[in-house]
């Protein structure tokens, strides 16, 4: 059950007309597909792409705000922070309701829940969480609390092993704890959202349809996001492709589309670097022809700005790991929005083009 806020889309108790169009949509693309698919596999893969979203933005999302009630026959499924929690949301769509206990906006890294948390982590059915150390006070409160046959689940745990851990700048070896942001590769948020439809149907088995149909349909449209950011950093001219953020959390998503991080500004206990960092950057940033100079939405650093003028570099505010653009329940306010916000901020300051990204909407893609 929802609680206070307007979420006209549920509300309603009808479908609304922006899920009424990407339901027909999905229907329509789902009877090409079978009419086509006795033809063979050839066939199936000339079948146009089903149109997953409407031409126009839906006026609101569902957001990841819900109350948990634990008597409607609703999965209760709690989540951390936001590229999760929309994550989840397109999987489980109406299905489920998602509550993302890590503030919008907040410090991931140090969030302590507060005691109010304990009440909704003890409603929930699925504790949905990163992992790879990013959420431990949640993570205690929610095992301290969970009822009985609710289950603590680990994305990053599941994604990806312990030979494949990044660690940098802010996520030393010798701390032991890798770098946690997986999400900002699309192919691992890909299979975040593979692992969250699992889990969903392991536990509600007669939904298991339509959490595959709303995997397929965010598949699409991740796939659809990957293939852009790939078009969009292939326009950036390959001595360009140099990172350096305040906030470390690219290592992912450099690796997977051939970009290197040269340097983090944030210390690993989210101090301020020291002076002898600042000028140890500033002269790197020089030999190292770095480009741009990259902020953080939820770390905002006056160094970082200085460190780009005294060294020669543009310096671009605004990067977000996990803090969605837009408000909660606005349409761009998901994890594709806040990937397509970044496009639009890193590739220009490159020298690139972002372009390629112009036609991938930013809302969610849920059919049910
Ligand atoms: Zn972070």
């Amino acid at each position: 059950m929802h609680g206070t806020r307007r979420r006209p889309e549920r509300d309603i108790g009808i479908l609304s007309p922006s899920l009424a169009a990407r339901s027909l949509a999905w229907l329509a693309w789902a009877l090409v597909v079978l009419t086509i698919v006795p033809g063979g596999g050839t066939a199936r893969a000339q079948a146009t792409p089903p149109p997953a979203t409407p031409a126009v933005a839906p006026a609101s999302s569902l957001g990841w705000e819900d109350d948990f009630e634990t008597e409607d026959g609703t999965l209760n499924v709690a989540t951390t922070v936001a590229p999760i929690s929309s994550i989840v949301r397109n999987v489980g769509g109406t299905l489920v309701d998602v509550h993302g206990v890590v503030p919008d906006g907040t410090n991931s890294h140090t969030f302590e829940p507060a005691p109010s948390d304990a009440a909704l982590l003890s409603r929930a059915d699925l504790v949905i969480v990163n992992g790879l150390a990013l959420e431990e006070p949640t993570i205690a409160l929610a095992e301290a609390n969970l009822r009985e046959g609710a289950a603590i689940y680990r994305l990053g745990e599941g994604t990806i092993s312990p030979g494949e851990w990044a660690f940098d700048f802010s996520f030393p070896a010798d701390e032991g704890d890798p770098n946690p942001h997986l999400w900002t590769s699309v192919p691992f948020a890909l299979h975040y959202a593979e692992l969250v439809a699992g889990w969903l149907s392991g536990r509600d088995p007669a939904n298991a349809a339509a959490y595959a149909a709303n995997l397929d349909a965010f598949r699409l449209r991740l796939q659809a996001l990957d293939a852009g950011i790939r078009a969009a950093i292939g326009t950036v001219p390959e001595a360009n492709r140099k990172l350096l953020t305040y906030h470390d959390s690219w290592a992912y998503f450099a690796r997977e589309y051939g970009i290197a991080v040269v340097g983090a500004v944030q210390p690993s206990d989210f101090s301020e670097p020291s002076a002898r960092e600042v000028a140890d950057l500033i002269e790197q940033i020089r030999t190292e022809s770095v480009p741009a100079v990259f902020g953080s939405e939820v770390f905002p650093s006056p160094v970082l700005e200085q460190i780009a003028a005294e060294a020669g570099a543009n310096y671009v505010d605004g990067l977000r790991d996990d803090a969605p653009p837009g408000e909660p329940f606005s349409p761009d306010h998901t994890y594709v929005g806040m990937m397509l916000t970044n496009m639009a901020l890193m590739v220009p300051a490159l020298g690139g083009d972002a372009a390629a990204l112009a036609t991938v909407p930013a809302w969610d893609t849920y059919v049910v």
